[in-house]
């Protein structure tokens, strides 16, 4: 592929240890402007650990994260997240409770009361809960909830979207039609974004690139279509031969 597309995030050679053994193993990764990069593995193989290092709420041993050219983190440099420029969102939403949908929306949007106003109004219309803003969390259902989380993530445009399972707890009828909304709203809001999930599934449906991974390691990058059909090795295989 020619290189004509501004890497917003490159993580280069990451690793990390928890008592002595290494989750994070060495791993290089890059998501273009507009992109969805899939970091795939199964359970415990080390993709939110990965994924909080570049968020900033984990540190790394080795290795380095650059934003937009960067450095956020690497030997001796540590940007703190909130300085990242970076949205979250991850599978239990984490809303805050005692705020309304609308607080949930601004609270992480620096700007003057009417522009604050008016994007919460954009994004809540966007994720189609218009009449919603003064609801609290527990007044939503969890495709509700989801588009929340959703709008707050995205509500200060951030450079570099991280998702964390974002589907999981959702009821698998929903799912699907939640998945494609959401694509569709990251790619209008121009967001480019790692998304975390062990559903190849998934990866197939949402990734321009898979980083597939497999005990701290990602043993395979392409296209979802060429990961798919040319997987690395047996164990590569048999992890997408589940997919329906
Ligand atoms: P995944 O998200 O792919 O399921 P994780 O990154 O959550 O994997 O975890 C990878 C491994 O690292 C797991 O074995 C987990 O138990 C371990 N781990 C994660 N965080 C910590 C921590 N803070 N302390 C010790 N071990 C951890
Ligand atoms: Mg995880």
């Amino acid at each position: 592929m020619p290189d004509s597309t501004p890497l917003r995030l490159e993580v280069s050679h990451l690793s990390r240890a928890f008592g002595g053994r290494r989750v994070v193993d060495d791993v290089t990764l890059t998501v273009a402007a507009g992109q969805v990069t899939c970091l795939l593995g199964p359970s415990g193989c080390g993709k939110s650990t990965t994924l909080r290092i570049i968020a900033g709420v984990e540190r790394t041993d080795q290795g380095e994260v650059r934003i937009d050219g960067r450095l956020v983190e690497g030997p001796g440099v540590h940007v703190p997240p909130e300085a990242r420029s970076v949205g979250l969102m991850f599978q239990d939403f984490a809303l805050f409770p005692h705020l309304t949908v609308a607080e949930n929306v601004g609270f992480g949007l620096r700007a003057e009361r009417a522009r604050k106003v008016q994007r919460i109004g954009e994004l809540l219309e966007k994720v189609d809960l218009s009449g919603f803003g003064q609801k609290h969390p527990h007044e939503l259902s969890g495709g509700e909830q989801q588009r929340v989380a959703l709008a707050r993530a995205l509500a200060p445009r951030p450079r570099v979207m991280l998702m964390d399972e974002p589907f999981s707890g959702l009821d698998n009828r929903l799912r699907d039609g939640i998945r494609d909304r959401t694509l569709e709203l990251l790619k209008e809001e121009g967001a480019a974004v790692l998304l975390v999930t062990h559903e190849p599934d998934e990866a197939m449906r949402m990734a321009d690139e898979i980083a597939l991974m497999r005990q701290g390691r990602i043993v395979q990058k392409g296209a979802p279509y060429n990961v798919y059909n040319a997987p690395v090795d047996k164990a590569a295989a048999a992890f997408f031969s589940d997919i329906n």
